[in-house]
């Protein structure tokens, strides 16, 4: 009999339950019973979508209020001193760790939030002292949640994260210098306690993540697998059997560091399949292999033909009862359900499948492979036709995008001249002073702007009207501008729900969702558009409101566009084409775009890319390499169409560039605008170190929080970098676009910006 088995499952409910909730409780809207009354019925209705699907392991301990890794966190005793000393409650205490907590004279900000690898979750770091102990708390919450489904009648099988993998994407905390992984032997004993808890309730096996091992580790992390799970195996039946799992990557460079004394390890197959056969030959004789066939990252229908096939393989070499059928990771990157999604077109609905259906298809493909495919003819008949409907759909094969992209020629990529020559020419256009003053691109998203935005989406003002709403907007970002005598305008982006829906929903190929939200940190929560075919831009997308700002201002104005990376990652993509073809077409969506903005007047041009360091591969190497090499490439498409004369800015929330500082620098863009001002000054030095020629605008002010910087505050953070660049290549301007921000304060910093530009300025 093969078992099914779920890793994690969706949190936030088919309505965003769970975020409402924990947003109603933060404002004072509903108690911490509601709170808690709603989290149990969110799990109580998740568990039994599972179970009606016919899962066998369901996981229990998955949910969290804010992040699991946060859930462990506080149930380890891991807290540090600033969240226990004002006698917060447990609940307020988990989430000030989570977001911060600033009320009744308490100021404590959050713990680090880091991307959980490479995906759009946000993860709480662990953040550890140098003399850290660890206690257990008396009903850990995955106990307390196994219990809960116990007692409404359904078996689960608990998720916690593995002890390695707890200190590896842990910190030492401010001040502090530990090294996480040296505290592995005051960590175990925790996890021995958990584990009998967790026996002693009744859990006849865990899953335990330890996802670090798709990681490059270092050598001490790599060998702390060892003692830890000898640990676990001294201990015999007094706690649950445990299935080790990994997901994201393949295992195969670590597999001398994979515990032989696991009952099961599960690996992700839908990311490398081509890992399967190395593994197997690496498990113990009775290792129970779980094979990750069903994606957890994406949101297509699973392939039934090519998932039984790798399930085959395995059982083949294992046998039926030492295999099972699961999701590559937690479906918590999915959205709830397709139920939900009434205004798709039934042609491109019919190809996804998200975490409710991915449920359905699991337990499909384990009685496929359990009793043989005649006991669910139907069912792969009708993803068969699936398969072959997308793949053979006008909506997928554009023939005119891929003779595009088969004429691609290396001259596509270069500018007309180098940047001396061309900064020359832009210098003698644009006539700017030295330290030039910018901003990001978007001014606050006021809450006029939503509304109307909303009545527009429902039909309730015309086309006309909403156009001559917005063009009041920017009308007044340039008066604004002109008023805190900024050099370089933007329109603001008035027009822009988000940086990447924006640009989807004007681009043929990609498809549209109403509830389709996925978590990203917290309460927050993404709906990416979904990339089904081949993309094409139709029509210009922002001309219109560029040339209306430009009618309108005295200055140069920057157009603003998302690059092809970004709209690639913050997008669910296909999984029938490789990645780097779709960003080639994006490119050249954009390229036509960026060329348009150039024909109506528009001498610079913002190509942002927050998301090219996100989509670097986790481990160093071929693959990184092949990534940055295509991904650099769409980016060049998109910008190197423009005459020399024509300025190409680009934007990343980051400054840390230093293990692929030469990509960044291939860009070959004329000025940079990076985040800087909440890192040191000193990550600018390698732009010194490899002689970077061209421009950069390191932001010299946060725009996450509503404090207003003062100007000797900015003049300070401007002489720091002066320090490593030098001052014809230096623009000022904040650290990321100003959207969420109020405009009180961003009139007053802006101000305090422009003053400590002048300063310099009068200075050189
Ligand atoms: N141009 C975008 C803005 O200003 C950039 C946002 C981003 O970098 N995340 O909002
Ligand atoms: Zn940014």
């Amino acid at each position: 009999m093969v078992q099914s088995a779920i890793l994690g499952f969706p949190r936030m409910g088919a309505n965003r339950d769970l975020k409402k909730a924990t947003e109603a409780y933060w404002g004072g809207k509903i108690s911490q019973a509601d709170l808690l009354a709603e989290a149990k019925r969110l799990r109580l209705a998740h568990w039994k979508i599972q179970q009606e699907a016919g899962v066998d392991s369901i996981p229990s301990g998955d949910f969290a209020l804010y992040d699991h890794v946060l859930n462990q966190i506080q149930d380890f005793g891991a807290v540090p001193q600033r969240y226990t000393k004002d006698g917060l409650d447990t609940i307020d205490q988990y989430f000030a760790m989570g977001r911060g907590h600033q009320k009744d004279g308490i100021d404590v900000p959050s713990l680090e939030m880091v991307k959980w690898f490479d995906s759009n979750y946000h993860y709480v770091k662990p953040t550890l002292q140098n003399n850290q102990t660890f206690k257990l708390v008396e009903t850990p919450k995955v106990v307390a949640e196994f219990n809960e489904a116990k007692e409404a009648g359904i078996k689960t099988r608990p998720v916690i994260v593995g002890p390695v993998s707890f200190l590896t994407l842990g910190k030492a905390d401010r001040d502090q210098t530990v090294e996480p992984i040296d505290l592995l032997e005051n960590l175990l004993p925790v996890y021995e306690q958990l584990l009998t808890k967790l026996k002693e309730a009744g859990a006849e096996s865990v899953q335990i993540d330890e996802p670090v091992l798709v990681f490059d580790l270092p050598a001490k992390n790599k060998a702390a697998f060892k003692p830890a799970y000898e640990k676990f195996a001294s201990l015999g039946d007094k706690i649950p059997k445990l299935i080790l799992s990994t997901y994201f990557g393949d295992i195969v460079h670590n597999l001398d560091a994979l515990p032989k004394t696991v009952a099961g390890v599960h690996i992700d197959l839908v990311r490398n399949p081509e890992q399967l056969d190395t593994v197997i030959g690496a498990l113990g004789p009775d290792t129970i292999l779980s094979a990750g066939v069903v994606d957890g990252r994406n949101i297509w229908k699973t392939n039934f033909k090519r998932a039984i096939e790798l399930v085959e393989g395995a059982i083949q070499k294992l046998g039926k009862d030492r295999v099972i059928v699961a999701t590559s990771s937690s479906l918590i990157h999915t959205p709830h359900t397709l139920a939900s999604e009434k205004k798709l077109d039934p042609e491109v609905a019919d190809w996804f499948s998200f975490a409710s259906e991915k449920a359905v298809e699991l337990a499909i493909i384990a009685k496929a492979v359990t009793e043989g495919p005649a006991a669910v003819r139907e069912q792969l008949e009708a993803n068969a036709k699936s398969m072959q409907a997308r793949a053979t759909s006008s909506r997928t094969n554009d023939p005119k995008v891929k003779e595009r992209q088969a004429n691609i020629t290396e001259q596509d990529y270069k500018r007309k001249s180098e940047f001396p020559s061309r900064i020359s020419q832009q210098q003698k256009k644009l006539n700017l002073p030295l330290f030039p003053t910018t901003t990001i691109g978007s001014f606050p998203q006021t809450k006029d702007i939503r509304v109307q935005r909303n009545k527009f989406t429902k039909g309730e003002i015309s086309q006309e009207e909403y156009d001559k709403f917005i063009e009041k907007e920017i009308a007044d970002n340039v008066k604004i501008q002109e008023e805190l005598d900024l050099d370089v305008f933007v329109h603001g982006e008035p027009e822009r729900n988000d940086m990447v829906q924006f640009f989807g929903e004007r681009l043929d190929g990609y498809a549209f969702t109403t509830h389709a939200w996925v978590q990203s940190y917290g309460s927050r929560c993404v709906r990416p558009p979904i990339i089904v075919g081949d993309i094409s831009r139709p029509a210009p997308m922002t001309v219109k409101e560029s040339k209306y700002a430009v009618s309108v201002s005295s200055k140069p104005m920057k157009g603003m566009l998302t690059g092809p990376v970004t709209c690639l990652r913050w997008s669910f993509p296909r999984d029938d084409v490789h990645q780097s073809v779709q960003a080639e077409q994006l490119g050249l969506a954009l390229r036509d775009e960026v060329i348009d903005l150039e024909k109506a007047g528009i001498d610079v041009i913002q190509i942002d890319e927050p998301a090219l360091r996100e989509g670097l591969p986790l481990r160093a190497g071929e693959e990184r390499t092949k990534y940055l090499d295509w991904a650099v490439k769409a980016f060049r498409l998109s910008a190197a169409g423009v005459e020399d004369s024509t300025q190409i800015h680009s934007h990343f929330c980051y400054s840390e560039f230093q293990d692929f500082f030469y990509a960044i620098a291939a860009l070959d863009a004329d000025v940079l605008s990076i985040e800087n001002s909440k890192s040191d000054a000193k990550l600018l030095k390698v732009f010194v170190d490899e002689a970077y020629p061209r421009h950069i605008g390191p932001g010299v002010y946060d725009i996450h929080s509503p404090r207003v910087p003062s100007e000797q505050e900015i003049k300070d953070r401007i002489a720091e970098m002066l320090q490593h660049l030098k001052p014809e290549q230096l623009w000022i301007d904040p650290d990321c676009g100003l959207k969420t921000r109020g405009w009180k304060e961003t009139k007053e910093a802006l101000t305090n910006m422009v003053n400590a530009a002048k300063f310099f300025r009068a200075k050189y």
